[in-house]
């Protein structure tokens, strides 16, 4: 009745099924040519360019590559490391968090290393109009900070009735504030619960 979102700790991007660029490839160290991002086996294709940006001092140069489709661009920093044979590989800077990688995953429109990536996928798919979007915020908490040995989660349904214990060091007012934090979000999944339900029975009548 309710849509169930598989288990707890089911991963919402994977690196297997987002499309990602390689800065390994080619097209993207040398420019002008196209790039290949493989998603779910399908290749698809963005123009890309690579120019220098010249700085004040030949130190301050920035290699910059440029993808871009339609009606979408990215800039992107390139990072040099030397491969032990006299040259170099290029690895492309994350826009979000400055980290070296040689992957990049897209999420939400724009490419972001692995970690930030599945940050941002995971925070568009949880969105509030999703019947589950308050279980999985109560979920988040306990998992952060209410989270006890053996763990013990409620399904949906059980949610509402559950109460987490404290966890063994933890301060009894400092496990009341997370209990009535908590507390709001079973409200508010009750409440969701019922207007889905209550749409569910006008759909029979
Ligand atoms: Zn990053």
């Amino acid at each position: 009745m309710f849509r169930q979102r598989g288990g707890w700790n089911k991963t919402h991007g994977t690196a297997e099924n987002t499309p990602r660029i390689d800065s390994f490839d080619p097209a993207i160290s040398e420019g002008g040519g196209v790039l290949f991002v493989c998603a779910d086996g399908i290749n698809r294709l963005i123009d890309c360019d690579r120019y220098t940006d010249y700085g004040p001092t030949p130190e301050a140069d920035r290699e910059i590559v440029e993808l871009w489709g339609k009606v979408w661009s990215q800039t992107l920093e390139l990072s040099r490391k030397r491969n032990g044979f006299g040259g170099s590989q290029a690895f492309f800077l994350c826009p979000a968090c400055g980290e070296r990688r040689r992957y990049l995953y897209l999420s939400g429109g724009v490419f972001l290393c692995r970690k930030c990536a599945q940050v941002n996928y995971k925070s568009q798919q949880e969105t509030r109009s999703d019947s589950m979007y308050f279980y999985h915020k109560g979920c988040d908490l306990v998992e952060k900070h209410l989270d006890t040995w053996p763990r013990v989660r409620p399904d949906g349904f059980s949610f509402c009735e559950w109460i987490p214990e404290r966890p063994r060091y933890m301060h009894q007012t400092t496990y009341r504030r997370y209990l009535r934090r908590f507390a709001k979000y079973q409200e508010q999944h009750r409440r969701r619960q019922l207007k889905d339900m209550a749409r569910l029975l006008r759909l029979f009548k």
